[in-house]
Parts: C-alpha cells; sequence; structure tokens
C-alpha cells in the first residue's frame, strides 16, 4: 500500500470508527465514547409538514447527477451500514455536486458517499421520520464542502456536509433503477465484505421523481461521533421499493454475524431547531412577496 493509498484510508475513518450499536441500550452509551452525541444540535429528528416554516427557497442545483458515476464505485458492508463510495480513481475526476437552496452563494458540495438505514419490519427503518411516519428505508447522500479537503476535515466545520435523505416505500413492484446495487448485495453479505459495483448508475436514478419539496435543517451525523455539521436536507417524497428488494438489505450481516437490520438512531430532540420547507405553491409565495428575501444573509435563519 502506498503512502496515498494510505492516507486517503485513514480519512475515510472518522465515520466508522470505533464500534457501536443500535440497541436502546447500545445507543445510550454513545455519549460516553463521544461527546458530540449528546449535543443540542443532533439527528434525527421528527419532522413535521405543518410546524415546518414554508419559504420560497432556490432550487437545489444537482450538477453531474445524470451523468454515471466515474471510476470504480466500491460497495461495503461496514457492520452498520451499506455503503457506495467512490474510488480514488475517480477522486480526479469531476464528481457531482450541489448548490442552492438554503447554500450560501460561494459555497458547493461534492458527493462523498452514500449509505442506507433499514428496519427489520415495514413499519421501520428510516431515521427521520415525517408527520409520524417512519418509512421503512433512507437513503442518505453525504456531500462534502469543497472548502475542505477530506471528509476529515469538513468534520470539523459547522458548514462541512450537506447530507441528502430519501425515504423509500413499499410498493408491488420492484423498483428496476434499484438493481444496480442490489446486484451486488450478496457479494457483501458480511462486515468487511466489499466489491466493485458491476453496473454503472447514476445518483438521479435514486432520486425520488419530484425533488422541489424538501426539508431544511441544521443537525448532526447520526452515527458516532455525532459531529454537528450537517445541513439536512430531506425530500418529502420517496423513492419506491419492492419488499423483495428490502429483503436483500435485511439479508445483510453485522459484525456479530447477526442480521444488520434496525440500523437507524433514535429521534433526537428538536429543542429551539426550526426546520423550513421548500414550497412553491401560490399561497406560500404570496406569504412572502412582499419580503425582500436574501436566503445568502440569513443571520436568522437558524436561530
Ligand atoms: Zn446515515
Amino acid at each position: 500500500m502506498n503512502i496515498i493509498k494510505l492516507i486517503s484510508l485513514l480519512m475515510t475513518i472518522p465515520l466508522i470508527r470505533g464500534h457501536f450499536g443500535y440497541r436502546k441500550s447500545d445507543q445510550h452509551k454513545w455519549t460516553q465514547k463521544f461527546k458530540s452525541c449528546g449535543g443540542k444540535l443532533q439527528s434525527p429528528v421528527s419532522i413535521s409538514s405543518l410546524k415546518s416554516i414554508p419559504l420560497p427557497l432556490p432550487a437545489l442545483e444537482m450538477i453531474g447527477y445524470h451523468d454515471y458515476l466515474p471510476g470504480t464505485l466500491h460497495l461495503k458492508n461496514n457492520g452498520h451500514s451499506v455503503a457506495m463510495s467512490l474510488h480514488n480513481d475517480a477522486r480526479s475526476k469531476r464528481l457531482p455536486y450541489i448548490f442552492g437552496a438554503t447554500l450560501p452563494d460561494n459555497e458547493e458540495y461534492q458527493v462523498d458517499h452514500l449509505h442506507f438505514h433499514w428496519g427489520a419490519k415495514n413499519s421501520r427503518g428510516s431515521e427521520h421520520t415525517l408527520d409520524g411516519v417512519r418509512y421503512p428505508m433512507e437513503m442518505h447522500i453525504v456531500h462534502r464542502n469543497k472548502a475542505y479537503s477530506n471528509l476529515s476535515d469538513a468534520l470539523n466545520h459547522e458548514n462541512g456536509l450537506v447530507v441528502l435523505g430519501i425515504f423509500f416505500q413499499l410498493q408491488e413492484e420492484n423498483n428496476k433503477l434499484l438493481h444496480p446495487i442490489l446486484n451486488d448485495l450478496k457479494e457483501v453479505q458480511w462486515m468487511n465484505n466489499e466489491t466493485r459495483l458491476s453496473i454503472p448508475i447514476t445518483l438521479a436514478s435514486l432520486l425520488p421523481r419530484n425533488t422541489d419539496v424538501f426539508y431544511v435543517y441544521k443537525g448532526s451525523l447520526t452515527t458516532p461521533p455525532c459531529n454537528e455539521v450537517v445541513t439536512w436536507m430531506i425530500f418529502s417524497t420517496p423513492v419506491p421499493i419492492s419488499l423483495k428488494q428490502l429483503n436483500w438489505f435485511r439479508s445483510l450481516h453485522n459484525k456479530d454475524e447477526k442480521m444488520l437490520v434496525d440500523n437507524y438512531r433514535k429521534l433526537q430532540d428538536l429543542r429551539m431547531r426550526k426546520v423550513y420547507v421548500r414550497r412553491l405553491n401560490s399561497y406560500s409565495v404570496r406569504n412572502y412577496n412582499g419580503t425582500i428575501f436574501n436566503v445568502t444573509n440569513l443571520t436568522w435563519f437558524w436561530q
């Protein structure tokens, strides 16, 4: 292993370092090892569409989302989840990135990896809840602020990450767009199994049909070390998945060689935080037409 490979490997460790469990008794212990997990801006939270503050935000611009992800894609069972990440050979390429919405004008966030949280039963699995509904699965597409050279660096800054949260909802038919990931899930049955994705994939294929409406709030990583550096954007429209497809995720195993399921964190207190929702319907736009609306200078925004 050359030094560059070693450094880049070390850089990916913070998100997965240390052992932690998802049982209630285990989650209580997170704060002992990881102080941030007991912070005031923790995730996930319960989202209420009625209590969220509607704003006519600019769209979230997603560049390169319709292109096949470059380089080799790796799928890995890290014992807590299954993650798809870009191999080093893609780092020199132009990777998909996002800007807009509530993000300051000069900030762009580049995709780093994506992973999933799911339940043993259909009535649970997602980390966030929307109007009291816990979906059977939630995907997180983690983006790093381009101002920071790597994930470790980004984790030290409050504007370090934007994570897109995508709910999955059961439907009768298979969702063919999930095939590239599902096709190789059987190769990562056990912890630390890793494989190359054999079918090319675009990020757009994993997004809901409607990305116009999303919820935004300031929070944290939902796994230790729980850094409070995440701007969360949660789409209101879920992506469909069949029970058969969901069961592929449920057939993975964790470090104890038990079923890797229910890998979601319990809901955290919203405290004084506000959740905003991008709404473009006539009512909310009329409401805000009379105000000078400049999202790049919302000092009050996150209060
Ligand atoms: Zn996650």
